[in-house]
């Protein structure tokens, strides 16, 4: 490790690594970098405990291009992140979305989104009950007004390779990967001037990135900065079906917050909690409650097969929550020019990690972004309490 370093980067799960793969591959940047991460295993991380999928189907235009561009990364993958031959397999199944409309309000909200997605060039279509029956005989539409299907041109990965590609690539690219915790921030001014780790080392630098997932918010306390961004409980649970399904079984998300998807021969699941609130960073318990009281009464009113079914595993995982609108935190911070945030992905940042990636290491080498303009998910906007919103949140 060196004594000082141009970016020192908070976090090195799936956000942290890709700035720092994005930042390397950079001919133009140039500079050192530094990611620190308390846990190589990334065991606790949301990175680890992931849906692992990719849509179209937002309600904010900016998300829609910020997926796309997630989606022609991974088309391009093994190219990209390949280090002497070896390429981590992402395993893509294109399935699609199907969100689910109960009533006349909740259609309305899937067909205005539907037009904002094909406005973006989403392949995106609306299905009446009849429809979404024929597609997906298995399903029971009674109490259906109508769906939204995606193509398979969304689906779901091996989200533990995506993160192995970004930080093979990185660290072969000359990053250096320090096993520590950002304890502090030292100010000097209008920058940060060093960070003090765990470990006692205090390591000064150009630019600072938070990248610490669900605990985005302790590393602003360190600055003296406010982010609304706070933990959240999400269980998920990989259960069994005795009759099998022999259709496609796309990721299906339904009016009461529940969602399921085939994952190979299983499915895997989960619901929004009855009471949302945050729960304390290390609480990763699994909610075995959840199942029962929330997510399979639902699945057997749309699935008459899953009224027969076995949890085969179950885990506790947590979404940084962006409270102010449910969406990321990208870029600067005003009062702090070399702090810049990766933060508050409320459940639908791994498909956001390359242009995340991309948008921060543009920001740090040219000071603007040059490819897509992630500046209306900036800082500002918390600042000034202007919520820019993505309402399509699972
Ligand atoms: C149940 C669940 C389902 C999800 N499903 C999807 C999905 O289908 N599609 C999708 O796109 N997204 C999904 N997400 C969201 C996605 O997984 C996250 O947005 C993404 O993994 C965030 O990556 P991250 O690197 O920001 O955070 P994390 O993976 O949480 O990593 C943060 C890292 O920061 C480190 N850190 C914390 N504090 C410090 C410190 N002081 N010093 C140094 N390092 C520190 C931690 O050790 C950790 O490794 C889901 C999340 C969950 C929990």
């Amino acid at each position: 490790m060196q004594t000082s370093y141009d970016v020192v980067i908070v976090g090195g799960a799936l956000m942290g690594s890709s700035i720092a793969y994005f930042l390397s591959e950079n001919p133009d940047f140039g500079g050192s970098i530094l990611v620190v991460e308390p846990d190589p295993t990334y065991e606790n991380a949301q990175s680890t405990r992931s849906g692992n999928s990719f849509r179209e189907q937002f309600s904010n235009p900016l998300n829609i291009k910020i997926s796309q561009f997630g989606l022609e990364f991974l088309d391009d993958f093994e190219h990209r992140v390949v280090v002497d031959g070896d390429v981590p397999d992402l395993n893509f199944r294109g399935t699609g979305y199907l969100f689910l409309a109960t009533n006349q309000e909740g259609l309305a909200r899937l067909d205005a989104d539907h037009l904002v997605q094909l406005a973006e060039g989403a392949d995106v279509r609306m299905l009446t009950p009849d429809e979404t029956q024929r597609q997906f005989p298995y399903m029971s539409t009674d109490t259906l007004v109508g769906s939204r299907f995606g193509s398979e041109r969304e689906g779901s990965i091996d989200g533990w390779a995506l993160l192995l590609g970004f930080r093979q690539r990185a660290r072969h690219n000359g990053v250096t990967y320090v096993a520590d915790r950002v304890v502090g921030l030292d100010r000097d001014g209008d920058r940060i001037a060093a960070v003090r780790l765990a470990s006692g080392s205090v390591v000064p630098c150009g630019y600072v990135v938070n990248a610490a997932g669900t605990r985005a918010k302790v590393i602003a306390d360190m600055a003296g900065l406010p982010l609304p961004i706070e933990p959240r409980s999400r269980t998920t649970f990989v259960f069994d079906c005795r009759q099998p399904i022999e259709e496609n079984v796309p990721l299906t998300v339904t009016p009461e917050g529940v969602h399921f998807r085939r994952e190979r021969q299983h499915y895997v699941t989960g619901g929004v909690p009855l009471d949302d609130r945050p729960v304390d960073y290390d609480d990763l318990a699994t909610r075995h409650n959840e199942f029962e009281e929330i997510v399979w009464p639902v699945l057997a009113k749309y699935v008459p097969q899953f009224e027969r079914i076995a949890v085969m595993a179950s885990w506790g995982g947590q979404y940084a929550y962006n409270v102010l609108d449910h969406n990321l935190v990208i870029g600067p911070a005003e009062s702090l020019v070399n702090l810049m945030f990766a933060n508050g992905f409320s459940g639908h940042g791994l498909q956001q990690s390359p242009a995340v990636g991309r948008g921060i290491s543009e920001l740090i080498t040219y000071g603007e972004y040059r490819t897509l303009d992630l500046s209306p998910l900036g800082y500002e906007r918390i600042v000034r309490n202007e919520p820019f919103v993505e309402s399509a949140i699972i």
